[in-house]
């Protein structure tokens, strides 16, 4: 029995806004939490006039407690998808169930599925069904396998645009929120022909600790990264120490992308 006979025909060279994967560097960024119309708008001007190619902004936040910022909701996406519009950038956001999909559907350019429900195969036999782009990202705990087999769901719904995006695996390692896997990177390639992109936020959980790992994983092979901006970090809602400010993140993305061509031009992988 092949297990990622779906997996398997993805093919990497899809289009999300009017850049298709695969051609250069894919950058998004964008806060932890959509907080408001203002901190959207400000975040989406920050990250285009750097470069990036797709906003980010979580508006439905899966929090450890009950009693953080769970997000604005729909309310969040609309506000999501005004910035992208203004500034000329697809949106991501992440669902955190199916039922979310028909609303989330009206706003958003791809969906992105978070490390808690890398095994919530009802959601991912849902948003298999749907034709947009997954930024599906690995679980705390899964194995590439599992996480292989858990996009095959994805997959065997007909929707074959996935982007497998690491971000950390937890590990004895504290001094860093997760461990980053950057062995993922070519040990996926070696197994499924799809575009895989390194999330350096919440694997660091510092701001300081992102471009190191950001630039570790494009020279391991990645197609894209998903690195979280805020325009005051220190007043965040969520995720207040991981997030780069507008001018560590214009900086980085000039970085990775000189690191990114360094590594076509001498055809490193
Ligand atoms: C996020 O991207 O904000 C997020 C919650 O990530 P993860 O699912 O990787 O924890
Ligand atoms: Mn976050």
């Amino acid at each position: 029995m092949n297990k990622l006979k779906n997996l398997r025909n993805c093919r990497p060279n899809f289009k999300i806004g009017s850049k298709e994967l695969g051609t250069g560097l894919f950058i998004i960024a964008g806060p932890c939490a959509v907080e408001s119309r203002e901190q959207i708008m400000e975040s989406a001007k920050i990250i285009s006039e750097a470069g990036a190619d797709m906003l980010r902004g979580g508006a439905f936040k899966p929090r450890t407690s009950i009693h953080s910022f769970q997000g604005l909701g729909e309310k969040g996406l609309k506000f999501l998808k005004e910035a992208g519009l203004k500034y000329g950038l697809p949106v991501v956001s992440e669902i955190t169930s199916a039922e979310q999909i028909k609303t989330a559907e009206k706003y958003l350019d791809a969906f992105q599925i978070g490390a808690r429900n890398v095994q919530n195969y009802e959601l991912l036999k849902a948003v298999g069904k749907s034709k947009k782009p997954v930024l599906f990202k690995n679980g705390l705990g899964t194995t590439t396998e599992e996480w292989l087999n858990a996009a095959e769901y994805i997959a065997s719904g007909g929707n074959h645009k996935i982007i497998l995006v690491q971000r950390g695996i937890r590990t004895f390692e504290d001094s860093t929120r997760f461990t980053l896997d950057i062995s993922s990177v070519p040990v996926i390639k070696s197994r499924v022909n799809l575009p895989v992109f390194i999330d350096p936020s919440h694997a660091a959980g510092s701001s300081k600790l992102v471009p190191p790992l950001a630039i570790a994983g494009i020279a391991a092979g990645a197609d894209g990264i998903l690195v979280e901006v805020h325009p005051s970090p220190e007043k965040a809602m969520s995720d207040q120490k991981q997030q780069l400010n507008g001018r560590e993140f214009t900086l980085l993305a000039e970085k990775l992308r000189k690191t990114h061509k360094f590594i076509e031009a001498y055809k490193l992988h």
